[in-house]
């Protein structure tokens, strides 16, 4: 989608730290990270945010869960090692900022709940 930050990423138009990129998602490191791991895994196809999602969405939803479980075993954080928190962020009270679905893959570090 024109203007859109998160689909120039995609298309190589702006650089990124990119760790993985499959035919519905792309992941890469967050430019201010939360934590000693902070990878933003994305829909290659241009989706608003978790709270626009619909049924015709859900291979995408999938590959994002499946990509950012990928992620946090290279990483060296997957369930069998250290662990690690998956967050989606919707609206203003969340502070979601980017316009485009993509899933937090955070870990590190202890990460405490409940967030602050
Ligand atoms: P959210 O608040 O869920 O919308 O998260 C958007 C995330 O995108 C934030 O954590 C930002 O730090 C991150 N971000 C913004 N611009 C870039 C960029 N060019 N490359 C990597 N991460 C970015």
């Amino acid at each position: 989608m024109a203007d859109c930050l998160f689909c120039s990423i995609v298309a190589g138009d702006v650089p990124a730290d990119i760790v993985h990129r499959d035919e519905r998602t792309v992941a890469f490191r967050d430019i201010a990270p939360q934590a000693p791991i902070h990878v933003l895994v994305v829909t290659t196809r241009h989706i608003a945010n978790a709270g626009t999602v619909v049924p015709e969405d859900a291979d995408d939803v999938v590959a994002l869960l499946v990509t950012a479980k990928a992620v946090a075993d290279a990483e060296g954080i997957g369930a069998e090692d250290r662990g690690y928190r998956l967050a989606f962020n919707v609206g203003p009270d969340a502070s979601n900022s980017v316009p485009h679905l993509h899933l937090h893959v955070l870990g590190g570090r202890s990460l405490g709940w409940p967030p602050g």
